[in-house]
């Protein structure tokens, strides 16, 4: 987990093995609960043993607010590998001292010192390396150790402190940081931090290889994996690069189901990516190639790939090397990624938002939203977080401003209502993702208007229902009319999003005439306005008695199918279970 200057907490999430991960608090008792709320990750009160048990395979780090007798009675049937089991900590109900049960090289550890630094406790740390403050180099995520690791392991053991020689200003982790010699001293023992393989073999020398390094791919129809193989690691060797630092692979889309380039990432165990041809065509690169234009579209595919999927400030260093059937160029980070959740903020109303959605806002170094999501999640935001709140509309730029700051390092949260991807920002975020390099994505789910609407009014998608969405400015109303009366025919229950406009009035009557000419005119609709919100409002009527003009922006219209029917004031859809 990273800190900041302050020491404050950056990451609500633990990283690990480059994972987007997140942390789980349990506690018992009311002064577990009050040590708890002190944290900033998702909380559950109470079942500490259910809890963790149910959660145990999707959450990667507890922090459970107990003796460590009852955590270890709790854990102890889970437990199954060293590589895959949950990392746990335990912290004691006085909020005095904070144990790493399980998981120690695994984040444990660093989550134990966090919590430690949050509460004023005290991180009892009992893995052998840790116990005397050392850094576990085989072990530190995002980097291969090389060299004679048992020499510097027991130098710095003895007290010893470290030569750390960072060329590429590459960050480090603080606690390896912490261990650095002053400036100019010699120190017993050598860290350098590099990607380069010419580094002299010296006794107590551990080189550090940071993932730096992106691979670009061209590659004829069927250039087997081991050519391209054979070709990149002879491109590395002549440059004195060490192949471990290699982080991705790129082509171009039409390579994007290569056998021989999806197998080459596969057995490198890196991610493999692809972008437009225009997107490349863009890219100033050394060996521009009018005839790869002429066939594929751009005037270069290593070297551009390589270079945008490396990020801002990244440069070539191996330019593209060629052999029968196959092109490869290298390109090396300014920094390490960072990334993007598209969150849904559910609805309206804390409780509606996921943990998930919590702990994705919570551990973002910047929050990016149109002005009122912003304010949906205040609570969770912090003076250390970015906060930028943007105007209505420029969606674009908002997810442009989203996508910039992930590619030049940030842990970003692109925060949308209800679900990120319906009718929200998640699709335009892939679309332009290419853009820019392709930073690590995850969309965080939300609950949206259709389904917080639907709890309202009781059970009216318990058959099948279609959502459309009213608003003309980005679809033709051809289209929409085209869609409403596929749903009218096939008798679906319907959703309405953006129902109604100041400029847009009439587009709600007239889909409602459309469905109309196909249900009876007794068919149950529903708006219900500001759900999950204090000023939440529910009009129940039918489409023959409906009156349009009691919707606003902020309403979900819902009509009823063929079956659908009030119920007192519930609105109820039947699955058919009592034929
Ligand atoms: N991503 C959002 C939808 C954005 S489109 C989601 O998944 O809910 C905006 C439309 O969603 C609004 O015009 C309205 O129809 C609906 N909507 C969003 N929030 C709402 C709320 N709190 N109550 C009722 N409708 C809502």
């Amino acid at each position: 987990m990273l800190r900041d200057e302050a020491g404050d907490l950056v990451k609500g999430s633990v990283n690990v093995s480059g994972k987007l991960s997140d942390v789980l608090v349990v506690s018992i008792t009311a002064g577990g609960k009050r040590l708890a709320e002190r944290l900033p990750f998702r909380h559950v009160h109470g079942d500490l043993a259910n809890t963790v048990r149910s959660q145990w395979e999707c959450v990667d780090s507890f922090v459970l607010v107990c003796a460590t007798g009852i955590a270890i009675r709790v854990i102890a049937p889970l437990l199954a590998s060293k590589v895959s089991d949950s990392a746990v900590v335990c912290v004691d109900e006085s909020g005095r001292w904070v144990v790493p049960l399980v998981g120690g090289h695994h984040g444990a550890n660093e989550l134990a010192n966090d919590v430690a630094a949050l509460l004023g406790a005290t991180a009892v740390i009992t893995t052998a390396t840790d116990a005397t403050d050392v850094v576990a180099l085989d072990t530190l995520p995002g980097f291969v150790a090389r060299g004679d690791l048992a020499a510097v392991a027991a130098a710095i053991l003895d007290g010893a402190e470290v030569r750390i020689e960072n060329p590429l200003g590459w960050p480090i982790p603080e606690a390896l940081a912490r261990r650095a010699a002053a400036d100019g001293a010699p120190g017993t023992a050598r860290v350098v931090v590099t990607d380069r393989t010419d580094v002299p073999d010296d006794s107590k020398l551990v080189r550090l290889v940071p993932r730096t390094l992106v691979v670009g791919v061209g590659s004829s129809i069927g250039a087997s994996a081991d050519e391209i193989d054979a070709l990149l690691v002879g491109a590395l060797a002549d440059a004195g690069l060490d192949a471990a630092a290699v982080d991705r692979i790129t082509s171009v889309d039409l390579k994007a189901h290569e056998p021989g380039i999806i197998e080459l990432a596969r057995r490198r165990s890196v991610p493999y990516v692809t972008f437009p041809a225009q997107v490349l065509h863009a890219i100033e690169v050394p060996n521009p190639s009018d005839s790869v234009a002429a066939i594929v579209g751009t005037k270069s595919v290593a070297e551009a790939a390589a270079l945008i999927a490396a990020g801002p400030g990244s440069t070539l260093v191996i330019a593209k090397h060629r052999s029968a059937m196959a092109t490869v160029a290298v390109a090396r980070r300014a920094r390490p990624e960072g990334s993007l959740r598209v969150v849904g903020l559910g609805p309206g109303r804390a409780a509606h938002r996921t943990p998930a959605a919590t702990t994705a806002v919570r551990s973002a170094d910047v929050v990016i939203g149109y002005s009122p999501y912003v304010d949906q999640c205040s609570e969770l935001l912090t003076p250390r977080q970015d906060v930028r709140r943007r105007p209505i509309g420029a969606e674009e730029e908002r997810c442009r401003e989203a996508l910039a700051a992930a590619a030049a390092g940030a842990t970003v949260a692109l925060v949308c209502s209800g679900d990120a991807g319906v009718y929200a920002m998640a699709s335009l975020v892939f679309e332009l993702a290419p853009e820019y390099g392709h930073p690590p994505i995850e969309v965080t789910p939300g609950v949206t208007a259709a389904l917080a609407a639907a709890a309202v009014l009781g059970a009216p998608l318990g058959h099948d229902h279609a959502s459309i969405s009213l608003s003309d400015l980005l679809t033709p109303w051809p289209v929409i009319e085209r869609r409403v009366r596929s749903a009218a025919t096939g008798d679906f229950v319907v959703t309405f999003y953006n129902p109604r406009s100041l400029r847009r009035t009439r587009q709600l009557a007239d889909a409602l005439s459309i469905l109309a000419e196909h249900r009876p005119p007794s068919t149950p609709v529903a708006a219900v306005t500001d759900v999950g919100r204090v000023s939440q409002r529910v009009v129940r009527s039918t489409i023959d008695a409906f009156d349009p003009t009691v919707v606003d922006m902020l309403t979900c219209v819902v009509v009823g199918s063929s079956t659908s029917r009030w119920s007192g004031p519930y609105l109820v859809t039947p699955r058919g279970y009592r034929s």
